[in-house]
């Protein structure tokens, strides 16, 4: 499978490509209908895991706050159709936390989920469509895209067009 980088300088960078992450779903909302679309954010604290959701929500039309799910865990949005689940599962003590707060509702078709410290949530959580890893680069970040199966690839793709 192939892994596509992205260089990102600046933090304007990184909103651009949750911008063009966006513009990827919004072409394959019928799929995510169809069979849901699981992304896995990983990268050191303040690597910029929240940044990029909050940009891609920004773009497909949310004007609400985004915040980081840091304490509650999970924020749930609704914009464009989908459901858009945003976890962060860094505050877990145990995996078991992910199967007792009924997060598995919160994955498959016609939803969308962005999860941040995947590992904690291990091997509770669903699998993966697409791996999204962001790198400290000097002051700036790089972020590799990495499918996990034919579906996140063709979503990676469409972001890199
Ligand atoms: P995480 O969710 O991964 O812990 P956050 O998104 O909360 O990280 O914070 C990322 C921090 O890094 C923010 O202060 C943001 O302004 C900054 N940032 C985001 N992208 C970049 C980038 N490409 N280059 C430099 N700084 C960035
Ligand atoms: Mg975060």
């Amino acid at each position: 499978k192939e892994i596509l980088s992205f260089v990102l300088p600046d933090e304007a960078s990184t909103e651009l490509l949750g911008k063009r992450l966006a513009e990827a779903v919004l072409k394959h909302s019928k799929e995510i209908t169809d069979r849901g679309l699981n992304i896995r954010l990983q990268g050191t604290l303040g690597a910029g895991k929240t940044t990029l959701t909050r940009a891609l929500l920004r773009a497909l039309g949310f004007t609400g706050r985004v915040r980081s799910p840091t304490f509650t865990l999970v924020e749930t949005y609704s914009v464009q159709g989908l459901a858009i689940n945003h976890f962060d599962f860094y505050r877990f003590e145990s995996p078991e936390e992910f199967e007792e707060a009924g997060f598995r509702d919160l994955f498959g078709a016609g939803r969308m989920t962005l999860c941040e410290w995947p590992d904690k949530a291990e091997p509770f959580l669903p699998p993966a469509d697409l791996l999204i890893l962001i790198d400290l680069k000097g002051d700036g970040r790089e972020a590799k895209l990495c499918p996990e199966n034919e579906w996140g690839g063709i979503v990676a793709k469409e972001v890199e067009e």
